[in-house]
């Protein structure tokens, strides 16, 4: 039988897992799936994981020749902004097959009220006049962002307790994990009488429900852009991916 290929998965996203979880045994391909570490507790991962930066592309590209990888999917979040240009990079250098998974964005429809932010600071000086009750979804490394917003309320979820003291003055923290329900989601705005969310443009079903639940509500939505991608192949499904994978071993 040939030797099995070995592949580097770039994961921290649910799609990465449910990847891991498709090709866990596969006879043709070895997977390790590599986690940066900002989670403490993420959730099950199937198969062999890996925890830490690479040290850049050229870290990156070491790593990738020591441990004889022969395709990288990078499956990291959209809002990712370093890893996937350093995967691009240290693949180009290396000769390993790349492929993106990447989940379509979510895109308004009829009764969403979303305002463009081309990053965290547009966001933030959009909110001062627009709402002083806001729900905040963007994650605990992006918070000093809203920092001088010392007049407005802000209800922060996170997935884990903050590892740092949060840097606003007036919040409250709400850790959960999703998928979160639009019901759920309506019910969470209207007890804590929200007047804007900010959010990324995740896409996904796990966390829509508080976009559906802001358009049901009448709420505006300040909608963060996606960071820019490198070019090369890129997917949006996991059948997709495998497809890509199954073309290149076996
Ligand atoms: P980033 O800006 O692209 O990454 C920052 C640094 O973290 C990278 O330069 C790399 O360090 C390391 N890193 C990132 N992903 C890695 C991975 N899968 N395996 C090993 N090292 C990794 O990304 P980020 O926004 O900090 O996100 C970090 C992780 O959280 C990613 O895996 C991403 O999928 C996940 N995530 C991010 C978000 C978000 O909103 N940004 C949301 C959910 C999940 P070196 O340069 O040392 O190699």
């Amino acid at each position: 039988m040939a030797e099995r290929q070995r592949m580097l998965l770039l994961g921290g996203t649910g799609e990465a897992a449910a990847l891991a979880a498709r090709l866990a045994g596969d006879e043709w391909v070895d997977v390790t799936t590599s986690l940066a570490g900002r989670t403490r507790t993420p959730g099950e991962l199937a198969g062999r994981v890996r925890t830490g930066g690479f040290g850049g592309a050229d870290g990156l590209a070491a790593y990738l020749k020591t441990e004889h990888i022969d395709l990288l999917i990078d499956a990291t979040h959209p809002y990712a902004a370093r890893m996937p240009h350093a995967a691009a990079e240290a693949c180009a250098r290396m000769g390993v097959p790349r492929l993106r998974l990447l989940r379509p964005p979510w895109v308004p429809v009829t009764g969403d009220r979303w305002i463009a932010a081309t990053n965290l600071a547009a966001a933030a000086a959009m909110l001062p006049g627009l709402a002083m009750r806001v729900f905040l979804t963007t994650g605990q490394r992006d918070l000093d962002a809203f920092e001088s917003l010392t007049g407005l309320w802000f209800l922060i979820r996170l997935i884990e307790p903050p590892a740092e003291a949060i840097p606003l003055a007036h919040c409250q923290v709400h850790l959960d994990r999703g998928p979160f329900r639009v019901e759920d989601e309506i019910a969470l705005l209207r007890k804590h009488r929200i007047e804007a969310v900010v959010s990324k443009n995740s896409g996904g079903a796990a966390t829509t429900g508080k976009i559906a639940a802001a358009r049901i509500l009448g709420l505006p939505v300040i909608m963060i852009d996606r960071p820019a991608q490198p070019s090369g192949e890129t997917v949006d499904t996991i059948d997709a991916c495998l497809a890509w994978i199954g073309a290149r071993v076996g």
